[in-house]
């Protein structure tokens, strides 16, 4: 039986599933909420969904969300064991930045989703995400591999700013950059890597399993 945490937040998600706080809500074909378990130690919070997740209504499942599946296989865990969601749940139209009051009014969607799922660690990807929750102007670039405690819907997170994974798709220095962040999210959840079975060693690296570059 689901916890009750765990039915606030699917009640939670049919509600915000109506949003109409801000002008995206004209555009949207649907909210996309967020995925995977609602009481995940991990959340990855991304900036907003585009094309694919807009149409499916979930986080992550074009190219960036391939890489984002791979590189969490690479650390011995699946998506469905961590919770996956944006910054904005409505898509920008034609993949645009979000605009700073879309930020605002969709904020406290995010903010409710991190009460009820309390992760232990949250890794922003890319600077929409890690401006937001960090309340600082400081770009990825600078902080990324950072990570802070801060006190988020009255629990005490780890943040951990990381590179977006659709900026590492074209990009191979920034691929090894975020593989290399990637590897200390085991240790920053407090489980020595050696916990999991590690996956046999693939016979191609990242870039090649998906073609990159
Ligand atoms: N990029 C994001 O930031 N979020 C998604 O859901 C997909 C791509």
């Amino acid at each position: 039986m689901a916890a009750a945490a765990d039915l606030s937040l699917i009640a939670y998600g049919d509600v915000v599933a109506g949003c109409e706080r801000c002008s995206l809500a004209q555009t949207r074909t649907q909210v996309v909420f967020g995925a995977g378990s609602p009481s995940a130690e991990l959340m990855f919070v991304g900036e907003a969904p585009g094309f694919h997740e807009d149409k499916q209504g979930v986080p992550f499942v074009g190219a960036a969300g391939k890489l984002l599946g791979k590189l969490l296989e690479g650390i011995g865990l699946s998506r469905d064991e961590v919770w996956i969601a944006n910054v904005l749940k409505c898509r920008p139209p034609g993949n645009r930045n979000p605009l700073p009051e879309e930020i605002e009014a969709c904020e406290p969607h995010l903010w409710r989703q991190i009460e009820l799922i309390q992760p232990r660690l949250i890794a922003t990807l890319g600077n929409f995400a890690t401006k937001l929750l960090t309340g600082k102007p400081d770009g990825i670039t600078q902080v990324h591999g950072r990570d802070q405690e801060v006190v988020l819907g009255g629990n005490v997170v780890t943040l951990y700013p990381i590179f977006h994974p659709a900026a590492a798709l074209y990009t191979p220095r920034m691929l090894q950059v975020l593989e290399e962040d990637f590897a200390r999210i085991p240790q920053l959840l407090g489980r020595s890597p050696a916990e999991r079975e590690p996956d046999p060693e693939p016979a191609f690296g990242l870039a090649e399993q998906l073609n990159l570059f």
